[in-house]
């Protein structure tokens, strides 16, 4: 060892020292003495590193607590952190989808807090189950005659599936084998339940004589998949779900649909695109239909399923149930959510996700208003910033072809150079509350149809963003 790297080792404080410096009592307090410790020694071993490859000293040695500071605020950061959904996309999966309405973070807060009756029935009636109460109030919404809650959607398809006709044939539309998102596809979801995948018709094309000369002694669903997340435009032809259903009865096969989203709610009523309605497809005599709770419904991560009371029954009874079963979090705050359903009035101002696809372009466009003097006073420099008229998207497999005329904040570079767009948006989603946005036509777009927190915002592109 080299003299020099003597005294350098030498000039390393101990541990010991570094607890008793008074710079390191906030973060004893803050962090606890022994992830203070940890970290301490992670950074002694990394300065040790630094003497015998580079024979310095790193240059935060100069400061041990603010060092040992940055690494815990790095560390220390949630799994999910708060940010600005400037997408344009209202129910994005990769940002969580719905935002719940106060009166389901209310809920879901007490059966966090308190012990609540999840299966446990105060008149002593034993009725069973944890979803009973909410699927009362389900029937109530749907007129179906009972229902089944599970972790999501795609559990909700498999269950069914797997519960009404593993080792049997299920006949799918060729036009309906729909992939959700990369892990989620109907001809591997048929796989995972057992079942044996009939598809009947063409891509573009489906009668009801398809199916029929499909059914066979082995067949145990007709299934039908909501294209949720695409549109086959042109010489098209799909068979109507009350048709399936005459064919189910003559037959004796029960018919299911994979709604994917659905509303219970008729969107066209709130000037917005028609979705399919659960309640429609239970009047037409479907026997089952499964639909998200974070979609269109607007509350939280669940699949729901409503049907015939047998049926239901099977779902209930089968072991997959148990192991899809949604917590006491998730029912309370879905039952809220439907609770707010039964007041139809209250409902786009309470729910968020319908308030914000229900925004008008001229409200958006005052928020832009207000907010684009301040944004372009600290960009101009670099940037042209305007008001853009844009197009917002529903999202999550939701109504796909259709887009909602929105208004965004847009920052272009005067440079023109990629380069600067890209370090615009990479500092952008480096902020303490990181904001979304998209890059596109040389531009970067803060679409500001999900924004209700507009002060929030600007602090954080005014004070927080580095010039
Ligand atoms: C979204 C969707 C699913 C999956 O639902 P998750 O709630 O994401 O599990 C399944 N089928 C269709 C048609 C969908 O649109």
């Amino acid at each position: 060892m080299s003299a020099d790297s003597q005294t350098l080792y030498s000039q390393l404080p101990s541990v010991d020292t570094l607890l008793r410096d008074e710079t390191f009592q906030p973060l004893l307090e803050n962090y606890g003495a022994q992830l203070v410790t940890q970290t301490l020694r992670r950074l002694q071993q990394q300065a040790r590193d630094s003497i015998r490859v580079q024979q310095q000293l790193p240059a935060w040695c100069e400061n041990w607590a603010l060092a040992v500071d940055h690494q815990l605020s790095l560390s220390q950061k949630d799994a999910l952190q708060q940010v600005f959904n400037l997408t344009g996309t209202v129910l994005h999966t990769n940002l969580g989808r719905a935002l719940l309405a106060e009166q389901a973070i209310d809920a879901s807060v007490m059966a966090m807090r308190h012990s609540v009756t999840l299966e446990y029935d105060l008149d002593g009636a034993g009725r069973g189950h944890r979803d009973r109460a909410i699927a009362d109030r389900l029937c109530e919404l749907t007129g179906a005659e009972d229902a089944c809650i599970v972790n999501n959607n795609a559990a909700a398809v498999l269950l069914m599936l797997a519960a009404l006709a593993s080792h049997k044939q299920v006949i799918v539309s060729r036009g309906e084998l729909v992939e959700i998102g990369g892990a989620f596809r109907i001809p591997d979801v048929m796989l995972q339940a057992g079942c044996e995948l009939t598809e009947v018709g063409t891509t573009n094309r489906t009668h009801l004589k398809d199916y029929r000369q499909a059914i066979n002694e082995n067949t145990a669903l007709l299934m039908k998949v909501h294209t949720s997340n695409y549109a086959i435009q042109g010489f098209t032809s799909a068979v109507e779900e009350a048709e399936l259903v005459t064919l189910g009865r003559e037959t004796g096969v029960p018919v299911i649909t994979d709604l994917g989203s659905g509303s219970l709610i008729d969107m066209a009523a709130y000037g917005l695109p028609a979705e399919p309605m659960p309640q429609k497809l239970i009047a037409d005599g479907v026997d089952l239909v499964s639909f998200s709770g974070d979609k269109l419904l607007g509350g939280p991560q669940a699949g729901i399923i409503v049907g015939k009371r047998a049926l239901i029954e099977q779902l209930q009874n089968h072991p997959l149930k148990r192991a899809l079963r949604c917590g006491k979090m998730t029912l309370a705050a879905l039952d809220a959510t439907l609770q707010l359903y039964q007041q139809p009035e209250k409902l786009a101002q309470a729910l968020p996700t319908l308030r914000h696809m229900t925004r008008t372009e001229a409200e958006i466009h005052a928020c832009a208003e207000r907010l684009l003097p301040p944004l372009q006073q600290r960009f101009a420099k670099q940037f042209n910033v305007s008001i853009t008229p844009c197009q917002s998207q529903i999202g999550s497999g939701s109504l796909p072809v259709d887009r909602l005329p929105s208004i965004a904040i847009t920052l272009m570079p005067h440079s023109g150079k990629g380069g600067e767009l890209e370090a615009l948006s990479q500092q952008c989603r480096a902020l303490s509350r990181p904001v979304i946005g998209r890059i596109s036509e040389g531009k970067l777009w803060l679409d500001l149809r999900c924004l209700e927190d507009e002060k929030g915002l600007l602090h954080a592109l005014l004070q927080e963003l580095r010039p």
